[in-house]
């Protein structure tokens, strides 16, 4: 007997992926630059054309794949980073999902290149529409580079919504800092049609938060240090009298990995009670290091939402190491003169 559902084919199953985790070409490079960093790369570098709508390249110096692996890494659901449900739940890795590059494979002409270091010769491989268009051996740099030509070429749709080359670099900048950021130790390049936007050496958390922010940004932080039973809070606020009045640099980074969270922005906003004048934000750059068992991933592809098994705990400690720093920093109340 036979009836009318029918199982997609490969392709067709990663184009509608692909819709989920590529919005724009600023995704496509959040999720190369996030697999340089698991591929243990310390130098990583980020080519853009015409803000991604010709090319995104990530080059990195990482551990790079072997033959089989660079044919494989295109596949639905092909990751070596997890191998059963419970390493859901012991994550040390960016990725997981194993659906980036089958989804950008699906949507966008895709150059591998890749080598392991012990091989003489390494791998280049071309992908269009999630079709193998060519498979050779070849003498390449070790590590990986892919580049994405062309992304949307058979959506037209999505493409005819990319929005102007500024607005678009702006989101590809935007995801690049907040990798670099989370990663002060890798040395990190970006250039837009070859001319440099960034180039950040090897540095610690405060020269790498200046190298990307300007040099100025340096006076205006206060450090953060707590550690508690649950988290390990670190990273700098900003003083009062720097606040700005529009939302400016708020980032949270959780076991390194940038996120989103109204509510953790509202402890920090609750710490600078009595500090701010009316309307402005205090910028921030919190980096909150918890048990891999203790949050959940997994609750939206683009993992920039997570869960937390003690959010009301994580709230009082960061509320209350903020205002301990702002403290100790001397920090005095904004006197009402002006009004
Ligand atoms: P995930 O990152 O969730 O595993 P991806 O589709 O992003 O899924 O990548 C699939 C696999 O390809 C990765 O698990 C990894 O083994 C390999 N891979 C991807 N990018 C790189 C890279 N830059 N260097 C080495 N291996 C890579
Ligand atoms: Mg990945």
């Amino acid at each position: 007997m036979s009836g009318i559902i029918q199982l997609l084919p490969d392709h067709v199953a990663n184009q509608i992926a692909a819709g989920e985790v590529v919005q724009r070409p600023a995704s496509v490079v959040k999720e190369l630059m996030e697999n340089a960093v698991d591929a243990k790369a310390t130098e990583i570098t980020l080519n853009i054309k015409d803000a991604g709508k010709t090319l995104i390249q990530v080059i990195d110096n990482g551990v790079g794949m072997n033959a089989f692996d660079a044919r494989l890494c295109f596949a639905r659901h092909a990751t070596s980073k997890i191998r059963q449900a419970e390493d859901l739940f012991d994550l040390h890795t960016k990725g997981f999902r194993g659906e980036a590059l089958a989804s950008i494979a699906a949507i966008a002409h895709v150059e591998l290149k890749t080598r392991q270091a012990q091989d003489e010769l390494g791998q280049c491989i071309v992908i269009e529409g999630s079709k193998f268009i060519s498979e050779e051996m070849a003498v390449v740099p070790k590590g990986t580079s892919f580049a994405i030509k062309n992304l949307f070429f058979n959506i037209p749709a999505r493409r005819n919504f990319l929005k102007s080359d500024v607005v678009e670099l702006r989101h590809i900048i935007d995801e690049f800092q907040r990798v670099a950021m989370a990663h002060p130790a890798i040395h990190f390049q970006l250039y837009h049609n070859n001319s440099e936007v960034f180039n950040l050496p090897s540095q610690n958390l405060r020269q790498r938060i200046s190298g990307i922010f300007g040099g100025k940004t340096n006076e205006k932080l206060v450090p953060i240090s707590e550690e508690t039973d649950i988290v390990t809070i670190q990273g700098f606020v900003t003083k009062p009298e720097f606040a700005k009045k529009t939302r400016g640099e708020q980032f949270f980074f959780v076991n390194n990995r940038f996120i989103k969270s109204g509510y953790l922005h509202h402890a920090i906003m609750s710490a600078y009670e009595g500090l701010l004048k009316d309307g402005c934000q205090p910028g921030y750059f919190i980096y909150l290091s918890v048990p891999p068992q203790s949050i959940d991933i997994n609750i939206h592809p683009t993992k920039t939402e997570i869960k937390f098994d003690d959010e009301h705990a994580l709230y009082a400690y960061l509320r209350s190491s903020v205002k301990h720093s702002l403290g100790q920093f001397n920090v005095a109340p904004v006197l009402d003169f002006e009004r």
